[in-house]
């Protein structure tokens, strides 16, 4: 709770006092009024923006939020007024503090007019099927989603065309319900209005009075070069609308990559695919075709290639996910024994066995093994 007004800046607790100008002029011009006109959500943020900055600017008002303070302003997102806050009202009043000026730094604030709370819509997730080309060159992909969206008919505001939502008698548009006795203060949401702040009295015909409905949208999902199978993008602000004008939330798109019959994905970054070779280009070498993402090349077998070795051109993997350069395709070359022989290779390999004398390859083996 007690850094919910450095979340706002997006700045962490030690921020410098520039650091913290710095990203409220950034946020500030983003957000700013003019610049989003008929935008309720970011002009919602803006007052935050603002207010978070008021505080966190102010050497003295910053070291009072850190020491404790928890009475940040309204609609930083989390309820302020929840047990805990609470809970160190009634502290604060058995221990000397100034009572008065808690309560008056909370009611002081939205001068009972308003939203109290603002509530963001809710991340959404999808998944997009890939090819294995689609994953390795990068691609521009469409997803459709279903989500709540602000609603057409009242933009929003969940109240019938031509009526407005009233201020909440019981609250008066604060969201909190404080009741003082004595000494002590019991804070909660509002149950009037929900902690929303105010009441809907002519709910929206088409929304029934939440601001939203079902819409599908589509979106288009640039895919990086590179991506693997379960990979996570995220599109800032894509998901779900908030209720009531609130922020929206964000959507993850979630790649799903239909493996390849000739290149696996190694965990390097790299891929390998598998070649065979018959026993004479084992034996004697030679120059071979193999697949690239492109299409094939050749490469060299040295004479004597054991099965299972390695071979590599590089520069001819998928690009890196960092963007700098490409890696490498490993080219596993396994010798290929027939089961069955025609009569001819049978003879050939009878003439082999003989130009090898017989000698055995086990010999060392068990010499070693003293037997
Ligand atoms: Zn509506
Ligand atoms: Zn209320």
């Amino acid at each position: 709770m007690a850094d919910e007004l450095y979340k706002t800046l997006g700045v962490s607790k030690d921020a410098s006092d520039e650091e913290i100008k710095k990203a409220y002029r950034k946020l500030a011009r983003k957000y700013h009024p003019d610049r989003n006109p008929d935008d309720p959500a970011a002009e919602e943020r803006f007052k935050e923006i603002s207010a978070a900055h008021d505080t966190l600017a102010d050497p003295e008002k910053r070291k009072e939020y850190d020491a404790g303070g928890q009475f940040g302003p309204f609609g930083g997102g989390g309820n302020p007024f929840g047990a805990e806050a609470a809970g160190r009202a009634q502290a604060g009043g058995f221990g000397g503090a100034d009572f008065g000026d808690i309560f008056s730094s909370i009611f002081s604030r939205g001068g009972g007019r308003g939203q109290a709370q603002e509530i963001r819509g809710r991340d959404l997730e999808t998944e997009v099927p890939l090819s294995f080309d689609q994953a390795v060159n990068g691609a521009q992909i469409s997803v459709t989603v279903p989500k709540a969206e602000r609603c057409r008919t009242c933009h929003g505001s969940g109240a019938e065309p031509g009526t407005s939502p009233t201020v909440c008698p019981r609250c008066e548009g604060r969201g909190i319900d404080a009741q003082s006795q004595g000494f002590f203060s019991i804070s909660q949401p509002c149950p009037q209005c929900g902690g929303a702040g105010q009441i809907i009295e002519h709910p929206c015909p088409t929304c029934g009075g939440s601001g939203l409905t079902q819409q599908t949208k589509r979106y288009k999902v640039n895919i990086p070069a590179g991506v693997r199978d379960g990979t996570r993008i995220r599109l800032a602000g894509k998901g779900e609308a908030g209720p009531r004008g609130g922020p929206p939330g964000d959507l993850y798109v979630t790649t799903r990559v239909t493996p390849s019959p000739v290149f696996r994905r190694l965990d390097d970054g790299n891929l390998e695919v598998t070649v065979p070779i018959s026993i004479p280009e084992a034996l004697r070498g030679g120059t071979i075709e193999v697949p690239t993402l492109e299409g094939t090349k050749k490469i060299k077998v040295a004479p004597g290639t054991r099965h299972g070795a390695i071979q590599r051109l590089r520069g001819e993997g998928p690009p890196k996910a960092k963007g700098v350069g490409r890696g490498d395709i490993r080219y596993r070359l396994e010798i290929e024994v027939p089961s069955e022989l025609s009569e001819e290779q049978s003879e050939a390999a009878e003439k082999l066995a003989e130009a090898f004398n017989g000698a055995s390859p086990r010999e060392e083996l068990l010499r070693k093994a003293g037997a």
